[in-house]
């Protein structure tokens, strides 16, 4: 079995060892075939992700077909190609009890706080297996996950055709969001500082790309929704000074969704959230979104053949890790083959 770890900060391994795996009740052994790696994977490995724990085999976007199922398990059988939630939550606690599992007060995100999808055999609880109808490729399956983090984010802040949507930052998280947001008939505005990027965007249905280094965005996003500004801003970049400038540019009874996770704080004005009555809301993960994902994916309304930029196989992961590293303009998503 090859496996994908990361033993302590700063320190990926390629692992190979002899595992022969079988599911317990209620679970499903998954052979994986292709795995996405996330800026959390990165962060993972950079040892700034705090609640990582060290080992860890990584990779929490993984799609592959079912080997073995475990007693109990129903509407799985081998041979069935699913796509992994890596949502583990108790089920009992209050977010879960509300239905929103993905802040379960004992959540555990696989290839986070449990070895994860970056292995080729891999044993999962089957309520995180949701079915893939076997004409979608196993590749486009394992984007299921990051576009169901987009759809969480719109859910959240809620979403519709009257909505004009500023997103920062056009990289898997912003290409997600919009995306997701086109599908809901909505018009786009994306913000990124590399041209390769927003050209990218533009294949993908943004109406407005905007370079912040070259154009005034406050200025550039005035004229839209009638002159009021964004109606929904999301933060795909995750930088804290951007939630000042998007609490200005948001129009009166705007929305802003907010997906980075870093501690530093920011300057907002009580004024600017009070005049305008705005929504501001935090989205991690998703909330069991990645069934209607697949149903989009299925019915082809979404574009994701060109969210795949590279695709590397599994014991060359290292080589994956550097060009994320070193050129991540170059990159939206870079998928391991298991094969
Ligand atoms: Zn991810
Ligand atoms: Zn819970």
């Amino acid at each position: 079995m090859v496996s994908i770890a990361v033993a302590q900060p700063g320190m990926l391994e390629i692992r190979t060892e002899e595992a022969s795996l079988h599911p317990g009740e209620g679970e499903v052994l998954v052979r994986v075939r292709r795995a996405g790696i996330c800026g959390s994977d990165m962060h993972i490995l950079h040892g700034s992700n705090p609640f990582a724990r060290y080992p860890r085999v990584i990779g929490h976007e993984f799609a592959g077909h079912v080997v073995e199922t475990g007693k109990g398990v129903e509407g799985l059988v081998a041979g069935d190609a699913v796509v992994a939630d890596p949502v583990l939550a108790c089920g009992h606690c209050y977010p879960c009890r509300i239905g929103r599992p993905n802040v379960c007060s004992n959540l555990e995100v696989l290839g986070v706080h449990r070895d994860g999808g970056f292995r080729d055999h891999v044993v999962l609880p089957a309520s995180n297996c949701v079915k893939v109808p076997d004409s979608l490729p196993i590749e486009i399956a394992a984007l299921a996950e990051p576009f169901a983090v987009a759809a969480n984010v719109l859910s959240r802040t809620g979403i519709s055709a009257e909505d004009t949507v500023l997103i920062y930052g056009a990289g898997t998280v912003g290409l997600t969001a919009l995306q997701v947001a086109r599908l809901h008939g909505a018009r786009c505005i994306i913000s990124d500082v590399d041209e390769s990027r927003l050209e990218r965007a533009r294949g993908f249905g943004a109406a407005v790309t905007i370079n912040p280094r070259e154009t005034d965005l406050p200025q550039a996003v005035r004229d839209e929704n009638e002159g009021l500004g964004p109606s929904l801003v999301i933060d795909g970049a995750g930088i804290p000074a951007l939630l000042e400038e998007a609490c200005r540019v948001a129009s009166p009874a705007g929305r802003i969704g907010l997906l980075g996770f870093s501690p530093g704080p920011c300057n907002i004005s009580q004024q600017e959230i009070v005049k305008k009555e705005l929504t501001i809301v935090g989205s991690r993960l998703n909330r069991r979104f990645i069934p209607q994902v697949v149903e989009w994916l299925a019915e082809g309304k979404l574009q994701p053949a060109g969210m795949i930029t590279q695709t590397v196989p599994a014991r060359e992961a290292q080589a994956a890790f550097d060009l994320i590293e070193n050129d991540p303009a170059s990159t939206i998503k870079v998928q391991l083959d298991f094969a």
